[in-house]
């Protein structure tokens, strides 16, 4: 980490003793004891629902599993909670696994459905369990302490709670900004992209499920000795929903977000009980109505949460370059110039009673590069698609230097050495473009979550930022990797997405459609690019609708039509075809 940075971490954690002797009331005291256990818990939600775009309910009861595992061993076996942290640690680490392998395969809305019903079934679980005190819970719980110093109350236990809650703070922010980090990001942009980079998509979702579960472990230890008593209520729904309240509407992608939102919450939260009886005359907890209200607006209005509003007065910087004497990636074994580098045999996709590709053959050698061509509908995306693992075969093979690759995953395909980009460009736009570039070198990086929060990854992010700066200069938009991605033009968009299918140093370039949306001048460029790209020893499979540039740079084109191959040559056979003149008139030959 950059130490200017790291200094200004090091400032707000001194800042927390700091205020703990401030002369500040003692209710004030025990309000940011509450908000500190809260935003503990939506910290986690902030990087499962508002990073990784996945959905929780169910956070309540995993604060629920450490509470109850601590209360429950300190009463009845006599352990100490500094061991009991660790068992309830364990204990969510497990359930969390179980339930995020069974619920993360599913899409859409079933996610938070599912957490919703595992929230539910473990609050009826706490309540009807004998052991565990029924619906009254457990009571009498031992206040933390070291030695016999009582560190579970007031300001000592403000200065516990928020020295963990900084410190989880710090590890999210410091992953977040590495390899897996990234991954963890392009979650939310859904999973086709991540995989074509060789990110285990599903590994990652489970990876944040279980890090959100067990910051919510540790708010509910906390929790458990500071109130000394647990008991269902504290665990249930209607708190599972509140969490994620805060987390929403503090700020979904802000790791400060949660802290905002847990205060604004906590506070509402008691204000209202005593205000809305007396505006309403009868008690009840009508709070969650306020509660629904708020959601909506600052949904409607600030869809970033309220974070934003202070994120957009702090001043962002451009990255500094400091890799620039970085190491290069072990280079990867290229094919000889003419190896058989693809083979294409007889593959065949139907979609229902539609053959969209028919039994189609081709080959592409080390060195070259191919043009796949057609009109609108002919099958060459869904080819593409074929070849890439995105699709699954009805019938055929497909072969890369000599493996048959066909059933593969696309993740498993691009570590054989094919990288692609997409018709329709995918990208995380709120990260710049060195970052999203970056994400193009996944499968040559190791590190992991666990070195990516603890910031000892630091020279493998200079090499792969060294690799994505290159390959930025090396199809010539150098210049703009410190911008947003989503702010650039379409052209560098698509020439953005060369660069990171690049930084996998891929044997083989699949390029969907790269001209679309280009200018006359791009274009040029584009193709220079392309020639360029093949001098370096890279083959490329081209799908483009632009002739022109098709025939510039082709050294052989394949024609489908109606998801059959019409003709195969090279680009001068192809132009004076007269079947294939027929086929883009749409006349019948
Ligand atoms: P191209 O890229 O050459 O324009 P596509 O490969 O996208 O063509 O489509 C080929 C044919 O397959 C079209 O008729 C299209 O409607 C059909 N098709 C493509 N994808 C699907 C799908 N997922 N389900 C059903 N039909 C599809
Ligand atoms: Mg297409």
């Amino acid at each position: 980490m950059r130490s200017i940075e790291m200094r200004r971490w090091l400032l707000l954690f001194a800042l927390v003793p700091v205020v703990a002797v401030l002369p500040l009331p003692d209710y004030w005291i025990f309000q940011l004891n509450y908000i500190g256990l809260y935003a503990l818990t939506s910290m986690g939600l902030v990087l499962l629902t508002g990073v990784s775009g996945l959905t929780s309910f169910g956070q309540a009861a995993f604060v629920g599993i450490g509470a109850y595992t601590t209360a429950w061993l300190t009463l009845n076996l006599g352990w100490s909670p500094w061991l009991t942290l660790w068992v309830g640690l364990g204990l969510t680490f497990i359930s969390a696994l179980v339930v995020g392998m069974i619920t993360l395969r599913m899409s859409g809305h079933y996610l938070p459905l599912a957490t919703i019903a595992w929230g539910l079934s473990l609050y009826y679980l706490m309540g009807n369990l004998d052991a565990l005190g029924k619906y009254d819970g457990l009571l009498g719980l031992q206040s933390l302490s070291i030695g016999s110093f009582d560190i579970g109350q007031g300001r000592p236990f403000f200065v516990l709670t928020w020295l963990i809650l900084l410190g989880a703070a710090l590890c999210m922010s410091q992953l977040l900004d590495s390899r897996a980090g990234r991954a963890i990001r392009s979650l939310k942009n859904g999973t086709q992209m991540a995989e074509a980079m060789g990110i285990n998509t599903f590994r990652y979702k489970v990876t944040a499920f279980v890090m959100a579960a067990l910051l919510a472990s540790v708010a509910g230890w906390l929790l458990a000795h500071f109130q000394r008593t647990v008991n269902p209520s504290a665990f249930g729904l209607k708190m599972g929903i509140e969490y994620l309240f805060m987390a929403v509407v503090g700020g979904v992608g802000h790791i400060w977000g949660a802290i905002v939102g847990a205060g604004l919450i906590k506070l509402m939260d008691d204000y209202l009980q005593i205000l809305l009886p007396k505006l309403i005359g009868t008690s009840g907890s009508y709070e969650v109505i306020v509660f629904g209200v708020v959601l909506v607006l600052v949904l409607k209005y600030m869809p970033d949460g309220l974070w934003s509003l202070v994120a957009r007065y702090m001043p962002r910087r451009d990255r500094d370059v400091d890799w620039a004497d970085a190491d290069h990636l072990p280079e990867i074994h290229k094919p000889q110039s003419g190896e058989l580098l693809l083979d294409v045999q007889d593959v065949r996709k139907q979609f229902g009673g539609l053959v969209a590709v028919n039994d189609i053959r081709f080959q592409i050698k080390a060195g070259e590069i191919v043009g796949l061509i057609g009109p609108n509908g002919a099958g060459k995306s869904t080819t593409f698609n074929l070849i890439t693992g995105v699709l699954p075969l009805t019938s055929g093979a497909v072969k890369f230097r000599g493996d048959t690759i066909s059933g593969l995953p696309s993740r498993e395909i691009l570590r054989k050495g094919m990288a692609r980009t997409f018709q329709h460009v995918k990208m995380i736009p709120d990260m710049t473009v060195l970052e999203n570039v970056a994400m193009g070198g996944y499968s040559r990086g190791h590190t992991g979550v666990l070195s990516g929060m603890l910031g000892t990854n630091r020279n493998e992010e200079q090499r792969l930022f060294k690799l994505a700066q290159q390959q930025l200069e090396r199809i010539g938009i150098g210049h703009t990797m410190h911008e947003q991605a989503g702010n650039l033009a379409m052209g560098q968009q698509r020439l953005m997405e060369i660069a990171r299918a690049l930084c996998a140093d891929p044997a083989l370039l699949l390029l969907d459609e790269p001209a679309a949306g280009l200018r006359h001048k791009e274009k040029q460029g584009l193709a220079d690019v392309l020639r360029q790209l093949q001098s370096e020893g890279v083959s490329i499979l081209l799908v483009e609708h632009d002739m022109d540039l098709v025939m510039q740079v082709c050294d052989k084109l394949v024609v489908m039509e109606f998801g059959t191959l019409l003709l195969e040559g090279t680009p001068k056979e192809i132009q004076e075809s007269p079947v294939v003149r027929a086929a883009y008139l749409g006349t019948e030959h």
